[in-house]
């Protein structure tokens, strides 16, 4: 059977990211720049004043003592935002505030608290250094520096420089629609207390999280009855209207599992259904008109898991991002652990992650049954344990995919 990496290499290879537009800068938070962005300009624009003090010549001032102080006269003042017209005089300061740019011949500035002054003069006790409080044109950036690169992230610290670059537009990979498609007639909405039989549609909301949290756009689709035709004519509605569709439920060898007969009479290509891992076994990924299509189990642990490690990465390599996986590190599993028998399959544990003196402590979340959707509450991580390992013991080594840490390196 296919391996946890093998199929998830065989969903990114088949994707690619979405054609790029330009969005207004105010639009582009969370999303992956779609080229190199150089600064157009250098940052600050001009050489300009780093305090509120005065303009001078550090020259002037070099004998300064706190016995011989030397006087300036002050011949006016200027604030940020208006630019001075003529060239300072030798021996003369002007008040300056910060922001506003360098009068021709200052070359350094006093801040005002470091001197006495009247309307008129300015007073220094000691010398100055050349050059002390000015901001240099481009010292910030210099005119062509690369500001972002391709693939990069745009956070709030991106989005700040950008706009001081004069980035109104940026080129960026826009948000994927993400058709969540429900299956299963024992289901009811959230708000709707169940009938017999009858349990709460769970799926619908976790993934349409899940996709939101990844900046991805969720569509969620009407329920989906448990029939072939039913499946058939929902999947035909959001493989046209989106750019990926997740169906959940009726993807096993149940005798209501209409998911894989659905997308076979609407012509989509097989590529996997089935992978050595659990939860998540019966996953199936198909791709039809170009696009990807998860069958996810119904078990909501399991479609959370599948989501988050299959759809995520696929749909940020679709969306353009540098980098796919969350953070990877190993940990010490608190409680022993084992497989009910070697089944030669990835499983997927929720743990709860803290670091005590330098190294990342897993405690299980409880039960790790596929339908326990309370084990997800208190996790942050999950423990990945390999095919080949059947037991870990308490105190044992585990491979943890930090599942609330970005995926920055
Ligand atoms: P299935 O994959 O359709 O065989 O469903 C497996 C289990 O998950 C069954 O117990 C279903 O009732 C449950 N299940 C399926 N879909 C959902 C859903 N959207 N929300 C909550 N539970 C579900
Ligand atoms: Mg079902």
């Amino acid at each position: 059977m296919l391996k946890f990496l093998e199929a998830r290499q065989i969903v990114l290879e088949r994707l690619a990211p979405r054609e790029p537009k330009r969005v207004p800068l105010a639009q582009a938070l969370g999303l992956a720049v779609a080229e190199d962005l150089h600064s157009p300009e250098p940052v600050p624009p001009f050489t300009n004043s780093a305090m509120d003090g005065f303009a001078l010549r550090a020259s002037d001032c070099t004998g300064a003592t706190q016995d011989t102080p030397i006087r300036l006269r002050v011949t006016g003042d200027l604030a940020a935002g208006s630019v001075a017209l003529e060239p300072m005089a030798p021996g003369t300061a002007l008040r300056i505030m910060t922001g506003a740019p360098m009068p021709m011949g200052a070359d350094s500035v006093i801040p005002i608290e470091h001197t006495r002054h009247d309307a008129d003069w300015v007073e220094l006790a000691k010398p100055l250094r050349l050059g002390a409080n000015v901001r240099l044109a481009g010292e910030d950036l210099p005119e062509g520096g690369l500001v972002v690169k391709l693939g990069t992230t745009l956070r709030p610290g991106e989005i700040g420089v950008l706009a001081s670059t004069g980035f109104a537009e940026v080129p960026v990979f826009p948000r994927a629609r993400v058709a969540i498609l429900t299956t299963g007639d024992e289901l009811v909405d959230c708000g709707t207390r169940p009938g017999p039989g009858q349990i709460r549609d769970a799926n619908i909301h976790a993934l349409s999280a899940q996709i939101t949290a990844l900046g991805g756009i969720p569509i969620p689709f009407p329920r989906v009855v448990d029939s072939r035709e039913g499946v058939e004519a929902a999947l035909r509605q959001a493989i046209e209207s989106c750019d990926m569709v997740l169906t959940t439920g009726g993807v096993s060898v149940g005798d209501y599992d209409f998911v894989k007969p659905g997308l076979e009479a609407l012509g989509a290509e097989p590529v996997f259904w089935r992978v050595a891992q659990k939860p998540g076994g019966p996953l199936g990924f198909w791709m039809l008109n170009r696009k990807p299509v998860f069958g996810i189990p119904g078990n909501p642990v399991a479609a959370m898991l599948m989501v988050e490690e299959y759809v995520r990465p696929a749909l940020r390599k679709m969306m353009g991002f540098g980098h796919l996986f969350r953070p990877e590190r190993m940990g010490i599993l608190e409680q022993a652990w084992r497989k009910s028998g070697p089944d030669g399959k990835v499983h997927f544990l929720r743990v709860a992650v803290r670091e005590k003196d330098g190294l990342l402590h897993a405690s299980l979340t409880g039960p790790q049954g596929s339908g326990i959707l309370s084990s997800m509450l208190k996790a942050n991580a999950l423990a990945v344990i390999r095919e080949d390992e059947d037991a870990i013991p308490a105190g044992g080594a585990v491979l943890l995919h930090l599942s609330e840490m970005t995926e920055s390196e």
